[in-house]
């Protein structure tokens, strides 16, 4: 492949060193050979965006603006390239890749008007001689650390925000997909983003590497996207310094159908829930909840979409591409036989074999109905195609095995009456609700949970301020 960045990015270089392989999860072909970050390139790293700190924040917000939209530009001027590139390194269907490339530039975008937008105060004093003004500075160097399910959406949220607020970044992707975060870097760098604001370490040592990046007191802020028990690890060895810690963590969706629902919407909402990136998603529908009054329209009608449905290779028109690797094809098929083992019945699809090797990561979907809270997918991330019906007698039942869960990100619930959509975007226990509406993620919006699900919210004005701080001047006037 022509122009793939291949290296690391610091301080406006591309460094070399011993290299690990990134393989296309389809066939085990391997892509590139990517450089294994030391200690000591991630202590250069975390130099340099401490140095460039001092003069990116000092430019007004507008011209820190002016870069990130030529980013996102230049992101879209090239998404063909870069959604080829997205389906090798993680398998999804081109179309998603594509879908993926706008969705990080609309971030890019976003965040490059917030840049001029980041407001300070003046509060009404009591005493007439002075003045209270409040002003939001950049925390300042973070490191944002990212998983392979999105790789350039994941990266566009935190480092939009930062670098917004003024903030510098070392960005640490995941093994298996570094490539799409070395090719931002390298439109970064076309587009005039100084040496030192936007740093790339790439590797295979991830604890190592997290573990450098938190000891350095330099970092300020630690931004990490991934699974809750790493997330909560980190937190932990951020607390010592006091870092400032954004946790977007793992998910257990909800996904509700009332009685009175648009079935045939609620079938249409259910496959993006669902099925998007092969079902492996954060806000990927995990329980289906259906009232009992529909629950055989709304499963027959789904296991019809769901029977049209092709899988294969990415960027071959496919709806459904490989899982990222055995360890994930492996998860799917013991939940699959779990459930199946306690009861469950198969309305559509064949148990996966989680054998190893790329031909088993092709999962095709699966329907399972008949599902009880005894089940493990029922408790934990199925991330794989597969849809676990569970029928609920009413409204409250409903509502109640909605929330029977420690995660919090997303909850989506189909109904036309306006009373309950009311009550289930009250009591639904997440950051998030998707009222008829299974694709809740925009630019424009706060997208984060709560309870095992992490805190901070990523888009909207709020993305923004999880990278300042307020500063609070008292002026004396008189
Ligand atoms: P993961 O294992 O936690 O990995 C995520 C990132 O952390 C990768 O870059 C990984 O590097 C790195 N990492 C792993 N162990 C580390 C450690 N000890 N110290 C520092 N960094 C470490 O998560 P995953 O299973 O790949 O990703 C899927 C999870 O992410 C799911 O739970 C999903 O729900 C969650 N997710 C959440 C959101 C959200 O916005 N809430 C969005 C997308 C995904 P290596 O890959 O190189 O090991």
């Amino acid at each position: 492949m022509t122009d793939l960045a291949r290296d690391a990015y610091i301080d406006g270089r591309w460094v070399t060193g011993a290299r690990f392989e990134v393989r296309d999860p389809f066939d085990d072909s391997v892509i590139a050979e990517v450089t294994d970050c030391t200690d000591a390139d991630v202590d250069a790293a975390i130099a340099a965006a401490a140095r460039a700190f001092v003069t990116w924040r000092a430019q007004p917000g507008p011209a820190r603006g002016v870069l990130l939209r030529k980013l996102g530009e230049r992101m879209l001027a090239d998404e063909e390239r870069l959604a080829r590139l997205c389906v090798r390194e993680n398998g999804k269907p081109m179309k998603e890749a594509v879908a993926e490339v706008r969705y990080a530039a609309s971030f890019l975008a976003w965040f490059a008007g917030e840049a001029e937008r980041t407001y300070g105060e003046i509060i009404p004093a009591s005493d007439a001689t002075k003045r209270i003004l409040v002003t939001r500075e950049p925390v300042g160097p973070c490191a944002v650390i990212t998983p392979w399910n999105f790789p350039y959406a994941m990266l566009a949220r935190k480092l939009g925000a930062a670098l917004a607020a003024g903030c510098t970044v070392v960005a640490k992707p995941a093994a298996q997909t570094p490539l799409g975060t070395l090719a931002m870097a390298q439109l970064g760098a076309a587009v005039g983003i100084p040496a030192g604001v936007f740093n790339v370490v790439t590797g295979t040592r991830a604890g190592a590497i997290g573990a450098r990046l938190i000891a350095s007191s330099a970092i300020r802020k630690l931004s990490f996207t991934g699974s809750t028990g790493v997330g909560r690890d980190l937190a932990t060895a951020c607390a010592p310094d006091l870092k400032r810690v954004s946790l977007e963590l793992g998910g257990n969706a909800p996904f509700v159908v009332l009685a009175d629902a648009d079935v045939d919407a609620a079938v249409e909402g259910a496959l993006v829930a669902k099925f998007r990136n092969t079902g492996q998603s954060c806000v990927a529908a995990n329980r289906f909840i259906v009232e009992q009054a529909v629950a055989e329209a709304f499963t027959s009608k789904l296991v019809a979409a769901v029977a049209k449905l092709t899988t294969g290779r990415g960027d071959s028109g496919v709806d459904i591409g490989p899982l990222i690797d055995d360890k994930a094809s492996h998860k799917v098929a013991k939940l699959v036989a779990d459930a199946l083992s306690k009861g469950a019945t198969l309305a559509h699809g064949t148990a996966p074999s989680g054998q190893p090797g790329p031909a088993h990561r092709l999962v095709a979907p699966v329907v399972l109905t008949g599902i009880t809270p005894a089940m493990a997918l029922w408790r934990e991330e199925i991330f794989g195609p597969v849809v676990a019906i569970r029928v609920a007698a009413d409204e409250a039942d409903a509502l109640a095995q909605a929330n029977d869960t420690e995660y919090g990100l997303v909850g989506y619930v189909y109904t036309r009456d306006a009373a309950r959509q009311a009550r289930f975007a009250d009591g639904l226990q997440t950051g998030m609700v998707g009222i008829n509406d299974g694709l809740v993620s925009t630019a424009q919006a706060p997208f984060g949970g709560i309870k095992q699900s992490g805190y901070g919210r990523e888009g909207s004005h709020h993305g923004v301020e999880d990278y300042t701080q307020l500063k609070y001047v008292a002026q004396k006037v008189g």
